[in-house]
């Protein structure tokens, strides 16, 4: 059963272009069989498939369960600090993507992924190729809870 549906930023600088190839290798360098997160929405708006829905996830430690992983590409501005770097076309096949899969997963909450807190578990373990405490450096509960 998917409880979550949990948006992400790639944590790369504004305007930069990466796409699903380029994050399946991060993901591979980092130990993970492949990609992690099911999509992928590139600066012009494109939704890349990483995973399929029916596999598990890799993109929220502990929480990876029933929880898929959407990444939009950006979320750091120039000098690399946190910003909403969604580009308007970005945050249109966010939105039809995240309303398309609230359709189809009615009793998942849609959550950015800073709103898993890392010390939920106690354990103070922190990912470090993501900027968890930012990711997706905007208000993705809130935004989204109307869908
Ligand atoms: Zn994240």
């Amino acid at each position: 059963m998917i409880k979550y549906i949990t948006v992400h930023c790639s944590a790369t600088k504004e305007g930069k272009e990466f796409n699903s190839k380029h994050i399946d290798r991060w993901h591979k360098d980092r130990g993970f069989r492949k990609i992690g997160y099911h999509y992928v929405v590139l600066l012009d708006g494109t939704i890349e498939v990483g995973r399929f829905e029916s596999e598990q996830g890799a993109h929220v430690k502990h929480y990876n369960k029933g929880n898929i992983g959407i990444c939009y590409i950006g979320g750091l501005d120039e000098n690399g600090n946190a910003k909403d770097t969604r580009t308007r076309a970005q945050k249109e096949s966010l939105r039809l993507l995240l309303k398309d899969l609230k359709k189809r997963y009615k009793k998942a909450v849609i959550k950015g992924h800073r709103d898993f807190s890392p010390d939920l578990d106690g354990d103070g373990v922190i990912e470090e190729f993501e900027f968890i405490k930012q990711c997706p450096c905007f208000n993705a509960k809130k935004e989204y809870s109307n869908l």
